[in-house]
């Protein structure tokens, strides 16, 4: 035990050392007459406990006693040595923090050593308690409540010495599938793998904590140059792109980061980490895995984002989404097989807006299965209206409906659908459902059971944007797609690549030929491409060509003028 005593008389002092050398307990004693003289050791030197006489001349004992254990070296034990005996000092000695309070007269060796170890222990148990409350119990790095008092005493240093820091805001990607499709303490090994991950590009000094379930933060201290953070977070994102095996499952997580400094972006704390928020968020907006300084860019695009988010949430009650269709064309009769449900919003201000404006903010705000719900009933209700009135229609004639990655994975969807065509009296043939192939990227074990009994149920399945950018065969062996569309690049690249993209899809056609799959070509602008797809044999033909998507009322019409054969495109040609 090393021991600071810290007494100006020098009898009371030499009592104490004696009764100590009595206990048979090695102590190591150092001897201070004076606060000064006290301060200077705790300062040099490392100790157990400190010896503190309540009665110092120069100092009231209390002062005295705060000013040791707001010091740096908290892990010291105090005790207290008074002449005086008054329960009043005690207790507020004890409240200032000294682990005992003895009085001189009742010094004895076993007294003196029993309180030693006894403040000894109090203050390892105490260490123990403020270590669980400042530190994250699941990954040990420090918490929410170290991460707000360290930000704040950073900012008011980095305000004293004129220096930078900056905060970095970090949220992992899509982390609630890995709890969903392999058990939240999987989830859990991950958090940690992350925060083991996150030592290494983050420097010594800097801190690194968890806010609380996949958030983290980085306090980065004495900035100098804002590039540092461009480093820092690169390396951030290349640590966690290494793939992650946690009980013999490899999986891939990404991080989406936003950046703010003092003082560039905000000079408070909590206006510092609102910045940073803002960036990650426009980080995950722009497609995740990636870092952004924040900027008045930013901080606009999100102000922007947030209006359509709210925006979004009554658009469907006030009535202002609606479904385009687009004609589906039969390869060799060129007769309407079908049409593609397309979803619009006519937005009060902002015209009339494609999928691709909104459908992510709806992914993102949970709106999709809505959505994706009130498209199906619309489009099921408008095929039984052309049906009835159009009865030279071909039996045939499918609508086409699209599928949300997430509306796959909701198990109570198969029974919607089932819901839907009952409504309709539809027969299952007549609906497809079109899923993207990015969407089947990560499919869990419910959403491929969704695509099975979806297909049981009779309905086609049709994989959309095929050789986009996944391209798998394998979905197709391993899912029940009926009808595979080829992407519009393929289409469109027919004249520019001298016959590889035709021999590509010639390869494509024969092999869903051999699978008993229909092949549908989308994108076609042009007579020449039309041409190449019937040459090549596609079973259906969609694009701009024939038709855009149009309004239910214009479709009818289209209908009425093709009467069943494109005329349409009998004119063009
Ligand atoms: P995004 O890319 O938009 O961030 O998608 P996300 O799925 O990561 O969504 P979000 O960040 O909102 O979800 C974080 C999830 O973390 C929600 C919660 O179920 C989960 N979570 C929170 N705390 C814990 C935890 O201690 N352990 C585990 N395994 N999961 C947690
Ligand atoms: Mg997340």
């Amino acid at each position: 035990m090393n021991l600071l005593m810290i007494d100006d008389d020098d009898i009371d002092r030499m009592s104490t050392t004696r009764a100590l050398e009595r206990s048979g307990h090695v102590v190591n004693i150092t001897e201070a007459k004076t606060v000064e003289e006290g301060l200077n050791y705790q300062q040099t030197e490392k100790f157990d406990i400190i010896l503190l006489d309540y009665q110092l001349p120069s100092m009231s004992g209390l002062e005295l006693l705060k000013l040791f254990t707001n010091s740096h070296q908290q892990d010291v034990a105090i005790v207290m040595l008074s002449n005086q005996e008054d329960e009043k000092i005690a207790i507020e000695c004890i409240e200032s923090g000294a682990q005992d309070f003895i009085l001189k007269s009742e010094v004895t060796t076993s007294r003196l050593i029993r309180a030693l170890l006894h403040a000894k222990e109090r203050k390892r148990i105490g260490e123990q308690l403020r270590g669980l409350a400042e530190r994250d119990t699941l990954t040990g790095l420090a918490n929410r409540y170290i991460f707000e008092t360290q930000l704040e005493e950073a900012i008011a240093r980095a305000v004293r010495y004129g220096e930078g820091l900056a905060l970095l805001m970090l949220d992992l990607d899509k982390f609630k599938e890995v709890n969903d499709t392999l058990g939240h303490a999987v989830g859990d090994k991950l958090l940690i793998e992350v925060a083991k991950r996150l030592k290494g590009p983050v420097r010594g000094g800097d801190l690194i904590c968890r806010l609380g379930g996949d958030e983290f933060a980085i306090l980065v201290h004495h900035l100098d140059d804002t590039s540092q953070l461009r480093i820092v977070s690169q390396r951030i994102l290349e640590a966690l792109s290494k793939p992650i095996v946690i009980d013999g499952i490899e999986m891939n997580v990404s991080t989406s980061i936003g950046i703010a400094s003092f003082p560039d972006c905000a000079t408070d704390k909590v206006q510092l980490m609102k910045c940073a928020d803002i960036a990650m968020y426009r980080a995950k907006e722009k497609g995740r895995n990636q870092a952004l300084y924040y900027s008045r860019d930013v901080h606009h695009e999100n102000l922007q984002r947030l209006e359509l988010e709210h925006e979004l949430l009554s658009a469907l009650k006030n009535d202002e989404l609606t479904v385009f269709y687009q004609p589906i064309i039969d390869g060799v009769t060129e007769k309407i097989v079908g049409a593609e449900a397309l979803v619009r919003w006519r937005h009060p201000t902002k015209g009339l807006l494609l999928p691709e404006a909104f459908i992510p903010v709806a992914e993102d705000i949970g709106e999709i299965g809505k959505i994706g719900d009130w498209v199906l009933d619309t489009a099921c209700a408008q095929y039984t209206k052309w049906e009835k009135d159009h009865p030279d229609l071909e039996p045939t004639f499918a609508i086409t409906v699209n599928l949300s990655a997430q509306q796959l994975k909701d198990s109570r969807f198969v029974d919607h659908v089932k819901a839907v065509l009952a409504k309709y009296d539809m027969r299952s043939e007549n609906l497809e459902l079109e899923v993207t192939d990015s969407s089947l990227v990560e499919i869990s074990e419910i959403a491929a059971s969704v695509l099975r009994d979806l297909s049981l149920l009779g309905v086609k399945l049709s994989l959309d944007d095929f050789g986009a950018c996944y391209s798998s065969l394998s979905y197709l062996q391993k899912h029940p797609f009926q009808i595979l569309k080829i992407d519009r690049s393929f289409t469109q690249s027919f004249e520019k690549e001298n016959g590889k993209a035709a021999v590509f899809l010639k390869s494509i056609n024969a092999i869903a030929n051999v699978l008993n799959i229909e092949t549908v070509a989308e994108g076609i602008e042009t007579k020449a491409q039309k041409h190449l797809c019937q040459e090549l044999k596609f079973k259906r033909m969609q694009g701009f060509y024939f038709a855009k998507a149009m309004t239910a009322d214009d479709f009818n019409s289209y209908i009425q003028k093709s009467s069943g054969i494109c005329k349409e495109v009998k004119n063009n040609e």
